[in-house]
């Protein structure tokens, strides 16, 4: 039997027609135009590749986009000096500081002088502590949108066994707090992990993390468990010609997809709905600064 594909670029679409409903209710009934600012610094090729992406995409839901590009040698001061401007600017209502940053330049420190309320990325020391205790934050794009699936999947997940592999700030640490919330009873497992296969094999919900090539093989997979492959590696394509490459996510798909009972494809699962959720987040950013009601 094979597994139903969650089809994570369509129902981005879907998520991103929705941000756009909103755009023009804001702008027609309130005459707000919500905005998102993107910084990068340096010329890393991929992070301009995302950055160019979310522009593109915050222009087509007819968002405001603010696109400031800075050079590697930026000093700190100045890229602090740049979040307190975009702070506060009425008309920017998220920051997002793409990552990662030279490492001249204090990551943390950049991250938390965003206003917390702007922080769509919802990696602020504020929000982090918000989203564990349960309160309303600012939620981190990429397990947000993770979530997104599972609830669409599943509908209740409550009193599912998710097991997430990775315990990092950006996906694996908020992945699991959101799981939580959902009343799941949750696992975090990661290089230390002893038996990682035995631990695997108990999830109704398989988050994986990790940043390793196909690591998981579906023989690690609950029969009819949902796998969330948030992974995204390059390996090389020889079969595509010489020198070129593929993406692949942390599941070893061809293997997978024969046990799961619904899965994540990669390309085409979670990394398209990262993006609408930035957009989703920033509408909840500008709603909530102007005292309206935010989207459910
Ligand atoms: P990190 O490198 O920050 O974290 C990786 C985690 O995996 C760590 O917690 C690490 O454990 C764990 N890990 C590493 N090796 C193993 C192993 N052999 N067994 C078990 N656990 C292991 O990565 P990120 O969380 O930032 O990203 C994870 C993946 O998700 C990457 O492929 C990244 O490209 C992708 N990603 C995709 C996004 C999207 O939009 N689709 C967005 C963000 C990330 P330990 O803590 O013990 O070292």
């Amino acid at each position: 039997m094979s597994a139903k594909i969650i089809d994570g670029k369509a129902f981005a679409a879907t998520v991103r027609e929705k941000v756009a409903g909103h755009v023009s209710r804001l702008r027609e009934v309130h005459n707000i135009v919500p905005g998102l600012a993107v910084v990068l610094v340096g010329d890393d090729p991929a992070s301009e590749v995302y950055v160019r992406n979310k522009g593109k995409q915050t222009l087509e839901v007819g968002m405001n986009s603010y696109e400031h590009k800075l050079p590697e040698d930026t000093p700190e001061a100045d890229l602090l000096a740049l979040v307190a401007r975009l702070n506060s600017d009425p008309a920017v209502h998220g920051i997002l500081v793409q990552l990662p940053l030279p490492d001249h330049i204090d990551e943390e420190k950049v991250i938390n002088a965003i206003e917390p309320g702007k922080d769509v990325d919802g990696f602020h020391i504020l929000n982090v502590g918000l989203l564990a205790t349960g309160q309303k934050a600012m939620v981190p794009c990429t397990p947000l949108g993770c979530l997104m699936m599972l609830r669409e999947h599943h509908g209740s997940l409550s009193g599912l066994n998710a097991v997430v592999v990775g315990r990092s700030n950006i996906v694996g640490k908020p992945m699991a707090q959101l799981l939580l919330r959902d009343s799941c009873t949750v696992t975090i497992a990661h290089s230390r992990t002893k038996d990682l296969a035995g631990v695997c094999r108990g999830a109704d919900i398989l988050v994986a993390a990790v940043g390793r090539a196909q690591m998981i093989p579906g023989d690690w997979v609950k029969p009819g468990a949902t796998v969330i492959d948030v992974g995204i590696n390059r390996i090389p394509a020889p079969e595509k010609g010489e020198g070129k490459s593929r993406l692949v996510g942390d599941v070893d798909f061809a293997s997978a997809v024969q046990v799961a009972g619904a899965i994540t494809p990669v390309p085409g699962g979670v990394g398209p709905m990262t993006i609408a959720c930035l957009l989703a987040n920033t509408i909840t950013a500008c709603c909530r600064a102007n005292d309206l009601p935010e989207p459910s």
